[in-house]
């Protein structure tokens, strides 16, 4: 079959090519990026491991490779599959979604001024107060962007970053809105999209300039590789960023690069699953004597419900939800340790399913009051929905949260622990 962007073959130069507007996500995800070996005709692209490329004469290499910082061919395939997905002309990959972040922030001049939502991701906050300010970046953080963004803005201010759905409380931005406003003062918007994947969120339909992802989590999808993406469409973005990537040399390896193009090819049905599976436990959650509040961006009780609906794709509230659970943090402790099919750990988006508490482990390091202002209180529970059967999922949770009750009771009954 014939799909755009398939003969890797040009000048060095040449970036990722834009996507063929014909063809659907699934497609896409499957064969955007995915040449067919010129020479054996393999339909899986070969990990290219070698770091430096013959040429035929000086300055003139054979193909469109000279050293594998500066461009690898399993690199450039999956940046030209998520600029597909993501609708962008351009994608630059890098060794990891914080690297990501810095290059970007790296981009800008010193003295240059960043308004941010206040729940981005904890290393995107790290990065900001600790980092960027070494280099004469300074970041403003609010915790509604939506109202106060005009305020906040400066004429120093270069970029405007947003998570939508925020971590852990899936609290969501209309990023039209904010985008509106920006691109008035001529500001960039940034929008990390890595809960929602490029299958549920494509942010540049709705006026972001960049969107990056922690590659770590759905797009690879198999919790197995550490890697970053961002994609836009400027062209001076490309050369600068592009440039950045080379000079700095956080790159992912070819292997690494392999690995999340091979697991981007089903991102839609993984995406689409975890989604459901999502939807499914938290209607289960909500309907539980159990749970004080599910956030949950696919449920008619969430706050934002009509921004899911106008930016995420059929109104899908992505595999990500957040509980609170009756009986503070021991009960939300005991519900992560008593689950048989959820593990316990950090981290999500892969095809297995996941919990935590994010008040002593993803956000421990945010000091409490401010945790708890933005809804992170200590007996929140986030859940990463895998693709395993939604039937098994919900018994999972429902036995869990038994079993924490059952315990309480027997506290309170002073028959726990031997009393
Ligand atoms: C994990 C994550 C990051 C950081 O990505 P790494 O690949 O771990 O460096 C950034 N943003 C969000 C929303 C994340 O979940």
């Amino acid at each position: 079959m014939t799909v755009p962007e398939t003969n890797g073959h040009g000048p060095i130069e040449t970036p990722p090519r834009a996507p063929s507007p014909v063809h659907k996500f699934g497609t896409l995800a499957v064969h955007a990026g995915s040449p067919h070996d010129p020479v054996t005709g393999a339909v899986i692209e070969p990990i290219s491991l070698s770091t430096t490329f013959a040429q035929t004469s000086v300055g003139v290499p054979v193909g469109e490779h000279e050293y594998t910082r500066s461009s690898n061919p399993n690199r450039w395939n999956f940046e030209r599959s998520i600029a597909a997905l993501e609708k962008a002309k351009y994608a630059l990959a890098f060794a990891s979604g914080s690297t990501t972040t810095a290059i970007i922030l790296q981009s800008l001049a010193a003295g240059s001024h960043v308004v941010s939502v206040s729940d981005v991701y904890g290393g995107t906050h790290r990065y900001f107060t600790k980092v960027a300010s070494a280099h004469g970046v300074r970041v403003t953080f609010t915790p509604s962007i939506e109202l106060d963004v005009e305020e906040l803005i400066t004429s120093e201010t270069k970029l405007i970053w947003i998570e939508s759905p925020s971590n852990p409380t899936l609290s969501l931005v209309d990023i039209r809105a904010i985008a509106d406003i920006a691109h008035k003062s001529g500001i960039m918007v940034v929008v990390d999209n890595t809960f929602m994947s490029p299958y549920i969120q494509n942010p540049l339909e709705h006026g972001a300039d960049i969107v990056v992802h922690s590659v770590t989590k759905y797009i690879n999808g198999h919790s197995d590789v550490l890697m970053g993406v961002a994609a836009f469409n400027s062209d001076s973005l490309f050369e600068r960023l592009k440039f950045l990537q080379n000079a700095i040399g956080a790159v992912p390896s070819p292997f690494d690069c392999w690995l999340a193009h091979r697991g981007v090819k089903t991102l839609h049905l993984r995406a689409r699953e975890a989604s459901k599976n999502a939807q499914v436990i938290a209607e289960a959650l909500e309907a539980s004597p159990h749970v004080i509040a599910v956030n949950y961006p696919g449920l008619d009780s969430h706050k934002q419900r009509k921004i899911a609906i106008k930016q995420h794709r059929n109104g899908m509230g992505g595999g990500m939800l957040s509980f609170r659970i009756k009986g503070g943090k021991p009960a939300a402790d005991r519900f992560c340790e008593a689950t048989q099919i959820f593990t316990l750990a950090e981290s999500l988006g892969g095809v297995e399913s996941l919990v935590e508490v994010p008040a002593s482990m993803t956000h421990m390091g945010i000091p409490k009051e401010q945790r708890e202002a933005a809804g992170v209180f200590d007996d929140l529970v986030r859940v990463s929905c895998g693709v395993e059967d939604a039937d098994d999922l919900v018994a999972d949770i429902r036995q869990a949260l038994e079993q924490v009750v059952v315990r309480e009771q027997k506290v309170s009954n002073g028959v726990a622990n031997g009393h």
